[in-house]
């Protein structure tokens, strides 16, 4: 039996590289009640990339002028581009009971956490190793070899955030992880204070005994 409920807001980090992006992948693809929160960024389109679906590709001063709007639940320049979160599409999902998942950085988590923590679940996930996330920097070789120096340089950094999440997964094995970020989802749509109706459910229940 499923309870009106209102969405988590489930926010996975972790440095570039470390499998974020095929778990978050392959949640969304098994689950229809997953949305995924679609980022504004000033960053080049990948050769990969749609628009509207890994990002919506904007210049800085729309950037600007969005974030001065208060268009943006939250924002923050990683790797010298400025990246934020449009606002009005997640509150609507959260209200309707879907959850949205975030692939955003440690700054706009702690962003989120200061008006939106009740919502929250917050994942970060590390590599097994750097010789590891370096190899899979490489594989994915989209970026240049700059590039790849820069996120790993940055990798260090970010990763001393792992203190500021609610889990923590090394990603060793793929199937493994997407499996682990699956059960802290099913654990955080069944807190008490994400199910709307349980208050009249209970009532029901407490009746029903009163009539027999
Ligand atoms: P990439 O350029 O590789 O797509 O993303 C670079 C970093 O920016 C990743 O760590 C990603 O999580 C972060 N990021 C993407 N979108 C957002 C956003 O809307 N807000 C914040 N704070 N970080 C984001």
């Amino acid at each position: 039996m499923e309870f009106q409920r209102r969405g988590v807001m489930l926010v996975i980090a972790s440095p570039s590289g470390a499998g974020k992006s095929s778990i978050s992948r392959a949640l969304f693809g098994q689950d229809p009640n997953i949305k995924l929160s679609v980022s504004v960024t000033t960053r080049a389109r990948r050769t990969d990339e749609v628009e509207g679906k890994h990002y919506f590709f904007i210049d800085v001063p729309t950037f600007e002028r969005m974030r001065a709007d208060g268009e943006l639940l939250e924002s923050a320049e990683v790797h010298g581009n400025f990246y934020g979160t449009p606002r009005a599409r997640v509150e609507e999902q959260l209200a309707s009971g879907n959850d949205i998942l975030f692939d955003i950085d440690y700054q706009g988590t702690l962003q989120l956490y200061e008006n939106s923590r009740p919502d929250m679940v917050t994942v970060f996930i590390l590599p097994p190793s750097i010789k590891e996330l370096r190899a899979r920097l490489e594989r994915r070789a989209q970026d240049s070899v700059g590039t790849i120096e820069k996120r790993l340089t940055n990798a260090r950094k970010e990763m001393a955030h792992y203190n500021e999440y609610d889990f923590v997964i090394v990603n060793e094995d793929l199937e493994v992880s997407t499996q682990r970020v699956r059960s802290i989802l099913a654990a955080a749509r069944l807190e008490r204070e994400r199910q709307t109706n349980l208050d009249s459910f209970v009532k029901g229940l407490q009746n029903q005994i009163g009539s027999i």
